[in-house]
């Protein structure tokens, strides 16, 4: 797209991102492509979000089961499933994958939480298969989900590492190493068997395939968490529930559970015990900063309902004509540029990270291999071999660095406590400057504190995130280490 062309919504979006303005001059077609796709959520949120968003958070409010595929469909026709699926495998994540995620989700939160959830719970269940370079099933797995979302079927997945008994304790190696950890996948011929089940998983209802970390040996969690690809229709697994919540509620948060389960050797991405860097550390680098945008986009949302509540007239006067409404929206404003400065700083760093491995002409040669043998089952095994996951490790230990990854995390941790806080206190402030006279506006915003609220939960709680920035930038005694290649003992 020329800048000549540029919509105004293009021009304004340079303009609220100064970061983005600054390498518009320096990469046209790049950040272009960032503005095409948050006109594309925002065409979304009009035609198919902001219609349904009211009425289908009170709905399952009623009926906590119900699930809205129409929405998913529709989605489908923007291409948000395959928003972290790599362009080579004709998937729309390119060199701006985290900043392209974080955009389109402050967008699509910015009309509803919930539905935003429910499109971004997905890519989460889509990064371990990434992250851990799992090439066997990226041309099963991650060609289904583009080739249905052409035809308008989402295929989903969705991302499990919560317990009944373990929440925080999983997402912090410290807390993992005495963790009461209930669900087990031992080890039997030729794969594992799981018995336990997971809690509060985003889109565990829906998704087809779930990337799930588990302990192979329940008292050593720290040494052997493992990341694990589960399929629905693995012989015992089920989702035989979904929470009734509070905010958010167009996504469901489903109970797994898993009953004698056989998940196959194949199944295991990356190797046995990498579970806490591949299978945590770094999707929670990667994605905690995202989760500030959805905070960002939630109050962004409550601040413009709250902004056209303040010019309706009520009483022969209106709201904005006071001084302390005025100083109120700018104050939310100011917290709304700071947020979008956090989440961008995560998001641009964890790209120049990611691109290196990307983008390398190393991993696109991996690409000119035609698909056919890519797709073949002799190529799977290959790939899932010892040696072939000893390979992916070494390339990705190579362009993605220990330090590096580590500052990402540090990073997207600042941008999700901060985020969520501050993006809390908005709404919180919003709401209470409304009072208590019912307007449609006031409905908005209510519905954004409570959605806000999750914010600051899930992805870690706000309180691990303070301690893991701690941990990492300040006392230095974190650190994100990739997993190393040809492990003894692994195979
Ligand atoms: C709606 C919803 C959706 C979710 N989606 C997913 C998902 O898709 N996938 C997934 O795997 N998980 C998901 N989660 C789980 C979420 O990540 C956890 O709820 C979160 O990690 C907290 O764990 P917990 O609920 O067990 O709380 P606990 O770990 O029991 O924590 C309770 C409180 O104690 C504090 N606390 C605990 N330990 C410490 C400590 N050492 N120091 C200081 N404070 C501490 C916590 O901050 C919190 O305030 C979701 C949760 C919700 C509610």
């Amino acid at each position: 797209m020329a800048a000549t062309v540029m919509s105004e919504r293009g021009r304004k979006l340079l303009r609220d991102f100064p970061a983005l303005g600054a390498l518009h001059e320096h990469d046209r077609k790049g950040i272009e492509g960032l503005i095409g796709l948050v006109e594309r959520a925002a065409e979304y949120n009009r035609d198919v979000a902001l219609p349904r968003a009211l009425e289908l958070d009170e709905r399952m409010e009623r009926e906590p089961d119900y699930f809205d595929w129409e929405m998913m469909r529709e989605a489908c026709k923007y291409r948000f499933f395959s928003l972290a699926i790599p362009e080579v495998l004709g998937g729309l994540a390119n060199k701006y994958m985290v900043t392209g995620m974080a955009l389109v989700v402050e967008e699509l939160c910015s009309a509803c939480g919930g539905i935003g959830l429910a499109i971004a719970a997905h890519s989460l269940g889509v990064a371990p298969l990434i992250a851990s370079g799992a090439m066997a099933h990226w041309e099963t797995v991650l060609h289904e989900i583009v080739e249905e979302e052409k035809k308008g079927n989402p295929v989903l997945m969705a991302y499990a590492i919560t317990e009944p008994s373990a929440g925080t304790d999983v997402e912090e190696p410290e807390f993992l190493a005495v963790a009461r950890i209930g669900l087990e996948a031992k080890r039997v011929k030729g794969g594992y068997r799981v018995n336990g089940r997971k809690c509060f998983i985003s889109g565990g209802s829906e998704a087809k395939y779930i990337t799930m970390t588990a302990a192979t040996d329940r008292s050593r969690p720290l040494e052997t968490w493992t990341t694990f690809l589960v399929e629905r229709g693995m012989e015992g697994f089920s989702t035989p529930r979904v929470e009734l919540k509070m905010g958010q509620r167009a996504c469901h948060a489903a109970e797994l559970l898993f009953e004698d389960v056989f998940i196959p050797h194949s199944h295991v991405l990356g190797y046995e015990g990498d579970g806490i860097a591949n299978g945590i550390l770094i999707i929670m680098a990667a994605s905690r900063g995202p989760v500030g945008a959805i905070a960002t986009g939630i109050a962004r949302g409550a601040f413009e309902h709250f902004l056209a509540w303040a010019r309706e007239p009520a009483n022969g006067k209106k709201p904005i004509d006071e001084d302390r409404i005025r100083m109120a929206l700018a104050d939310m404003y100011a917290v709304l540029e700071e947020n979008r400065g956090l989440y961008l700083g995560h998001s641009l760093g964890g790209d120049a990270l990611f691109r290196n491995a990307f983008t390398h002409p190393l991993f696109l040669s991996a690409f000119m291999i035609p698909r056919r043998i890519r797709a073949s089952k002799p190529y799977a095994s290959l790939l899932n071999s010892y040696y072939g996951k000893g390979l992916v490790n070494i390339l990705f230990r190579y362009f993605i660095k220990d330090e590096d990854a580590t500052d990402m995390l540090a990073k997207a941790s600042l941008a999700k406590f901060a985020c969520a806080d501050n993006a809390m206190a908005l709404v919180s402030r919003a709401l209470e400057l409304m009072g208590t006279t019912p307007s449609p506006q006031r409905r908005w915003v209510e519905k954004a504190y409570r959605d806000v609220k999750l914010t600051q939960i899930y992805e870690g709680t706000n309180q691990l995130n303070r301690l893991a920035l701690y941990n990492t930038e300040i006392a230095g005694t974190l650190k994100v280490e990739i997993p190393g290649p040809f492990k003894k003992g692994v195979r």
